[in-house]
């Protein structure tokens, strides 16, 4: 195989055959091919797409390039969600024990903040303590024994896609979908999983900026699934507020901890709730949709959920005494607010410079190699349709240098978009995309 050759072929918008893309692949992981001609290849296949045909052979490589987890000796179905990534998106810390309460085992590998939009494994490690890092033996024991475990990508699992998407996020080919879909779904279908849903959000907030893009990522990952004879689904959601009142990491988990126990905000829990549904449905196709919606709602209601969840926490070294009592987080030395700067019904939220703002105030990543402050962020953030008085606080910034906190402030400049006449909510979950 000549690497060259093959980068030809794509540049010239023609198909790989699956020996191709295999050899390819098999030559980058082992680095027989070097960066340059990946990303050569990367950016021919940015410019000129892959059939679903080739998608799939590339998401089968990237996926056997490490191992599979085995969780073959867990007797229940096993599934997942992911999300494709948002501002405030904390779905997963909910839906992992409330999915585990309904009856299924879910072993989520779970990433890191990605661009502007926060990570899982970031939010939960602001819980003192908390491991991401279990190896596979640890990980598929505390599944067992609660049901379900969220950590970090090991070394071992899909790593051509840890070295591809390092490159991709340097060579300006990360927004493309047969690259979006091989990476993620290389590393779900890795996870010893039957079915999935998938998160696909669209919006100011996301990676897909228009509701049809997001709808061409979500149906070519939803048919890879399929192809591999996983049950996949996909909703659609709408990224162009953040989702609930919070952006952060320590004030996304007490957020969420508060949806467990039933007191979360609207959108948080309907959206938790719709996909925690999907995903027991795929799994048990047999039970109704009401009644595991109802049967959702009252675990929240009744604690079992927060219950699960803290027994996640401890079993991966967490310390759920500041679940209990949010206040032995660490706290910030420094607030500010952002007042509304007129009366009026707030038309719009700006999801991705709140974003920009949680990075700015050191609650993300500006390099793959920052540290993370985990106490910083925004909390009480306004929503859409909410009516709001001249000078009223649209949300607070916690914050523990003064020129952070700045840059924050001047970047949440223009952040709502204020209008005298009534604004309707904004429709959440816009589709469900089956295969
Ligand atoms: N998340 C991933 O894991 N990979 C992508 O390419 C985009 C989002």
């Amino acid at each position: 195989m000549v690497p060259q050759w093959l980068i030809e072929k794509k540049r010239d918008g023609l198909a790989l055959s699956e020996t191709e893309i295999r050899d390819f692949m098999t030559g980058y992981t082992n680095e027989t091919i070097p960066d340059y001609q990946m990303a050569a290849m990367a950016m021919a296949i940015y410019l000129k797409g892959m059939t679903p045909q080739e998608t799939a052979t590339l998401v089968d490589v990237m996926m056997h390039s490490g191992d599979l987890v085995d969780t073959s000796s867990l007797p229940i179905p096993k599934a997942d969600k992911h999300s494709t990534g948002g501002i405030g998106d904390k779905v997963s810390l909910i839906l992992a024990p409330l999915a585990a309460c309904m009856g299924v085992a879910v072993p989520m590998i779970s990433g890191r903040g990605l661009g502007i939009t926060g990570g899982t494994l970031d939010k939960l490690e602001a819980i003192p303590g908390y491991r991401t890092d279990l190896s596979e033996p640890d990980f598929l024991k505390v599944l067992a024994q609660c049901g379900c475990s969220i950590i970090g990508q090991t070394a071992r699992l899909a790593p051509a896609d840890k070295k591809l998407y390092a490159l991709r996020d340097v060579t300006a080919t990360v927004p493309s979908i047969p690259l979006i879909t091989a990476s993620i779904m290389c590393k779900k279908l890795a996870e010893g999983i039957d079915s999935l849903v998938l998160d696909v959000k669209f919006g100011k907030g996301a990676f897909m900026k228009t509701i049809e893009d997001a709808r061409t990522l979500a149906q070519s990952m939803v048919d890879v699934g399929s192809a591999m004879k996983k049950k996949v689904s996909a909703f659609l959601t709408d990224m162009n507020q953040p989702l609930g009142a919070t952006a952060g990491n320590a004030v996304e988990v007490i957020e969420s901890v508060k949806t467990l126990q039933g007191e979360g905000p609207e959108d948080l829990t309907q959206l938790t709730v719709a996909l925690t549904v999907e995903m027991i449905a795929l799994s048990f196709p047999d039970r109704s949709r009401e009644a595991l919606e109802q049967e959702a709602y009252r675990l929240l209601r009744n604690g079992q959920a927060y219950d699960k969840f803290k027994e996640m926490v401890q079993l991966q070294g967490g310390d759920t005494a500041c679940l209990d009592d949010p206040s032995r987080f660490p706290g910030t030395a420094l607030q500010a607010e952002i007042p509304a700067p007129s009366n009026g019904t707030i038309a719009a939220i700006d999801a991705e410079k709140i974003g920009r703002a949680v990075i700015l105030l050191g609650g993300g990543r500006a390099k793959t190699d920052d540290r993370i402050d985990h106490a910083v962020g925004i909390t009480g953030i306004a929503k859409v349709g909410t009516q709001v008085q001249q000078g009223e606080p649209l949300m607070r910034l916690l914050a523990n240098d003064q020129a952070r906190l700045d840059q924050a402030v001047r970047e949440l400049a223009g952040v709502a978009h204020l209008q005298n006449d009534p604004v309707q909510a904004p429709t959440l979950i816009h589709e469900r995309i089956t295969p």
